[in-house]
């Protein structure tokens, strides 16, 4: 199959999968590319996690690239201005206004490229995801390797005392007590919700 990028004009990058698959990394390859070509390029992630750099993107692997993070969409428009190529990492955490602020860059002749999970612990879609993955003009879902198994991975397992966590946890738990694993889909597991467990 051949990919061509569009030659002029905006457009849409995603960079999905679960955690563990090098979305960061590629995010900021892909941005780090751009500005040895002369672009001017800027990542912005969701104020949702102060625990790590705020004033960065860090992959697992240590790669890094400066980045601004917003509390709302809206701060975004204000940050772009004079930028060719802009980033968005973590987009599933966002609200849905990111959609339309997104598709507003993207006319405004901007390239876009958004990384984040496009499933949540339970395997459902997560965020935004769906309806960016679909307005996309590039797709890329990457894989991580399964920790159980060491097969191809494509979901993320939420651990609680080291055990599977229950389908009806909240979605977005930060600075909990939980761990993450990458899973393929057959060793992907979700305990019994809490008020039908034994
Ligand atoms: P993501 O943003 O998708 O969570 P990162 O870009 O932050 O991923 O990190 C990817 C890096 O994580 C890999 O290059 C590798 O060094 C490391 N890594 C740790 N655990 C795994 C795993 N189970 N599968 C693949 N890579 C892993
Ligand atoms: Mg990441
Ligand atoms: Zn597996």
């Amino acid at each position: 199959m051949i990919r061509l990028f569009p030659e002029r004009g905006g457009w849409l990058e995603v960079v999905c999968g679960p955690m563990f698959s090098g979305k960061s990394e590629e995010l900021i390859r892909r941005l780090r590319r751009a500005e040895i070509a002369g672009q001017r390029a800027l990542i912005v992630k969701p104020r949702i996690d102060d625990r790590y750099d705020i004033g960065h993107v860090v992959s697992h692997a240590g790669a890094k690239m400066r980045a601004v993070a917003v509390a709302r969409p809206d701060e975004i428009r204000g940050l772009v201005d004079g930028y060719d190529v802009v980033g968005v990492d973590e987009v599933q955490f966002f609200p849905p206004e990111i959609v339309g602020v997104i598709e507003s860059l993207v006319d405004r002749g901007m390239r876009v490229v958004v990384s984040g999970l496009d499933q949540d612990f339970r395997g459902l879609p997560f965020g935004s995801m769906p309806e960016l993955l679909c307005r996309a003009e590039l797709v890329d879902k990457l894989q991580a390797v399964c920790h159980r198994c060491g097969g191809p991975a494509t979901m993320t397992q939420r651990l609680v005392d080291g055990k599977a966590a229950p389908a009806d946890g909240a979605t977005i738990v930060v600075g909990a007590l939980e761990q993450y694993e990458a899973r393929c889909r057959s060793c992907h597991e979700l305990a019994q919700p809490a008020q039908l467990a034994g």
